[in-house]
Order: C-alpha cells, then structure tokens, then sequence
C-alpha cells in the first residue's frame, strides 16, 4: 500500500483500508459490553517501527490491541466523569478533518475551516445572548481556554504591573483556574477562593467583603470568575448578582460554563443560563455533554477584538486573510491547530435542535430519576440544576465515608457500573454523570439496587 493517497486516482487498496478501519471501530462499540468499562489489564502492541512498514491487516492488528483496552464511554454504565458516547456526526468529522489536514492558523492554509470557525463562534455568541462585538476561537480543552480568558483579562485591566492582581472564584471553580493563575506567574493568594453556600454557589456578599480587603491591601482584582456547572455537583454560580457586581466595580466577568454552556442551546434548558449574556468572556465544551469528540472547546468573547489586543504578534511569513479579520493563529495562545470546529459543527448539524434538545432534556431526566430514587434518608445528596450529582451516606463520619466509598466503587465496578469518587468538602462522595443516552431508567434502578445494598 502506498503511504499518501494518489492526487490523481481513488487509491482502491486505500479505500478498503479505512473502510476496515471503520469496521473494526464499528465492531469493537458492538461488542462494548464483552469488557470492561476501563479495562485494566490488556496487551500492548510492539512501539518500534520495524524495518519494512506493517501492511494494513497488521496495522489494524495493532490498532485492536489499543482499542482492546480502551476506556468505553458507550457502556452504559459509564457515569463516572464528562466523557459521553462520541455522535456519530463528529467522528466523521474527525476523520475528515484529518483527511484535510487543514491548520487554523491562517485562512490561506485552511480556507473554508477559517470562516467556519468565525461562523459557529458567532453562532455560539448568538445563542449564549452576547453583543455583536462578540467572537470566539476554539481551544483544545477547557483548560486551555480558561488560560486563555484570564489572559485576556489580565491584558485588559488598567495599571497593572505596579499593583499586585487577585482573581475571585468560587472555590469549587475548576482546578484548571488555580492551574491558569500557577502558569501566568502569579503568587497562590493571587486566586480569592470565594465561600459557597449549601447548594454549591457562590455566597454573593462575599464577593463584596473580599473586593473591600483585597482593595485595602492596596491590590486590584483584573476578574471575577463565575462557574455556570461545578465539577463535582453541576452547581451554577448566581450570574445576574455576579455580573451587576463586575458592571457595578468594572471588573471582567469571566463565565467557565465548560459544563453548562450547552444547555444554553435549547429553549427547555436555556433559563439555567440567564444573563450568561453579560459576561465578558465564556468557556464552553461541547466534548463534555453533547459528545462531540475530544477535544472541542471554544473560548468566546464579548468583544472579539479583545482577542486579537491579547495574541497577536504579527505573521511575517503568512498572507493576510480576507476582509483584514484576524488569523486564528492571532486570537489565541495556539499556534497550529487542527480543524476542531469541523466536528463540533457537523455534530450539531446530525442532531438537529431536536437532538439537542433531546440530549440535553434526557440527561436531566435521568439525573432527577436517580434523585428522586435514592433513598434521601440514607444517603447526603448534593446537585445543581444540570445532570449531575454526587452522594456519600448521612449515617456515617468522613473517615467511614473514604472507605465506603473505595468499596462501593470496586462492588459498582463489578456490576459494571463506573462511578467516580471526588473529595468534596473534605469528604468523599459518589459522582454520577448521566450524560449518556444509553443509560436508561432500567440501568439506573439496577444502579439503586446496588447502592442499597451496600448500605
Ligand atoms: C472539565 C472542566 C474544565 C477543563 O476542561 P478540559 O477540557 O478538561 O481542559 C474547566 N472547567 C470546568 C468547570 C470543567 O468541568
């Protein structure tokens, strides 16, 4: 077989190639339930290339062993974190986008990707209810792009290298936010963990009592940083309370709605997101909920030209791009990317606001299904509003709740479910996830059935 596809032909021996690659994809989601969720022991193929190229049966060989012991987000008793089924839409999407190997850098160099990715920010902007002004890039992760947001704010406070610079977050935000403050050189104390309050938000009087100290001490805080679905529990931080603050004190409103954000794409669901409209800057990934494949991420803006004050250095070596807007290579820390709005877009497009919607509704169904069938007497639930939860029994202290829960997961384990188990509080909870559509409400009372056992 040749190693790059003819310009001048379709290949045939190329062709049969990729369609057994998708057979074997095929087969190994056909045959989810014959391992276990995260296989733990498989074998590993040979790293070393070898001296003459594998042929394309010894290549799926290889390929098989790696997929043999591959976590599988298709199992329906996969609830542990935010990794969902992959659409089908977006897998295809992957693949071209690799077929195309366009780079996001510069328009010249990925023609109709660079005003797709304008396009389905804008489209994006639209929905979350931000200005005109507004625009966006995409980002591999979510990680990345709160990175990306609290540097755009950084750039855009006033005076600030003569002064010392706080951030407020919930101190249930994500761990990535206490990471961005690490990587930009700025001191621990630089993050202001606010208090939150028994439903996992934000206290909002406590924004006010730490601006006064931090601004006593003779610091300023360059933004605020709301969550709109907490890791652990779904949480969504006061939004309306939290941006009049930022308006009222002019401080940027950065909204990490990784999570959330989503749920703002459907009318049935979008209420949870009210006035995401204000913030100055949102985070938002599609690869957490809707399933499209890893990693989709977008970071948007309220102002897409405060993107481009923040990256751009100038490309001396790349043509300007049509209608003088900014390279994606400029509105961003990344320099080269892949085609990630490919797949994002093509996703959303097999769904249909149908399919949103119904993805969206059912994982709040069966998260409230689940609630509504633990017993609420022997087991401490903590939620939000979106489709998640975690739980740990009232009857017991915190050491006895670390112990509970490293057996019940092994016990859930082997009734192939998978849970995950976060330390919230200083103490140890079940997480479930119900963002997977093959989950059904059958699964989730054999899942009860357990846990009462194990009580
Ligand atoms: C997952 C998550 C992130 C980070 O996203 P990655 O894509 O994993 O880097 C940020 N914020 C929240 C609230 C998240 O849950």
């Amino acid at each position: 077989m040749e190693f790059f596809a003819s310009p001048y032909l379709t290949d045939q021996k190329i062709k049969s190639f990729l369609e057994e690659s998708c057979t074997r994809l095929c087969d190994w989601f056909a045959t989810t339930d014959q391992r276990e969720i995260s296989p733990r022991f498989s074998e590993l193929p040979e790293i070393d290339p070898f001296d003459e190229g594998l042929a394309p049966n010894e290549l799926l060989d290889d390929l098989q062993l790696i997929m043999n012991g591959s976590y599988q987000p298709s199992h329906p008793g996969a609830l542990a974190h935010l990794d969902p089924p992959p659409l089908v839409g977006s897998i295809v999407g992957d693949l071209i986008s690799a077929g195309l190997n366009n780079n996001l850098l510069a328009e010249e160099l990925s023609p109709s990707l660079t005003k797709l990715e304008r396009s389905l920010c804008r489209w994006f902007a639209g929905k979350l209810g931000l200005p005109k002004s507004a625009g966006g890039v995409s980002a591999s992760g979510g990680s990345l792009a709160n990175l990306m947001a609290l540097l755009v704010a950084r750039s855009q406070a006033k005076r600030l290298y003569d002064t010392e610079i706080v951030v407020m977050a919930s101190i249930e935000a994500h761990v990535s936010i206490s990471r961005a403050i690490k990587v930009m050189g700025l001191p621990p104390h630089a993050l202001c963990q606010l208090p939150t309050d028994n439903e996992g938000k934000i206290i909002i009087s406590s924004l006010e009592e730490n601006l006064r100290k931090i601004q006593s001490e003779g610091k300023k805080c360059f933004a605020v940083v709301a969550t709109a679905g907490t890791t652990v529990r779904g949480a969504i931080d006061p939004l309306a309370e939290i941006s009049n603050f930022c308006a009222k004190e002019g401080i940027w409103l950065h909204v990490d709605a990784a999570i959330g954000g989503v749920f703002s794409l459907s009318t049935s669901t979008s209420h949870l997101l009210s006035n995401i409209s204000k913030a100055d800057s949102v985070v938002i990934n599609p690869q957490k909920v809707l399933g499209i494949t890893k990693t989709s991420s977008l970071l948007l803006v309220a102002n897409k030209a405060d993107l481009y004050a923040c990256f751009s250095t100038g490309f001396p070596y790349i043509e300007p791009s049509s209608d003088n807007e900014a390279q994606g290579g400029e509105l961003g820390l990344q320099g080269t990317r892949p085609a990630e709005v490919l797949k994002l877009w093509i996703g959303l497009r097999q769904l249909g606001q149908k399919g949103i919607n119904d993805l969206l509704d059912g994982s709040l169904k069966r998260r409230l299904y689940f609630y509504e069938k633990i017993n609420r007497q022997k087991f401490k639930v903590i939620s939000g509003p979106l489709h998640l939860l975690a739980f740990t029994p009232s009857s017991i202290d915190d050491i006895h709740a670390k112990e509970w829960s490293m057996t019940t997961k092994s016990k859930l384990l082997k009734n192939k479910f998978m849970l995950s188990r976060p330390n919230y509080k200083n103490r140890y909870y079940l997480k479930a996830v119900m963002g997977n559509p093959h989950t059904t409400l059958t699964h989730i009372d054999e899942l009860i059935g357990i846990l009462n056992q194990c009580i």
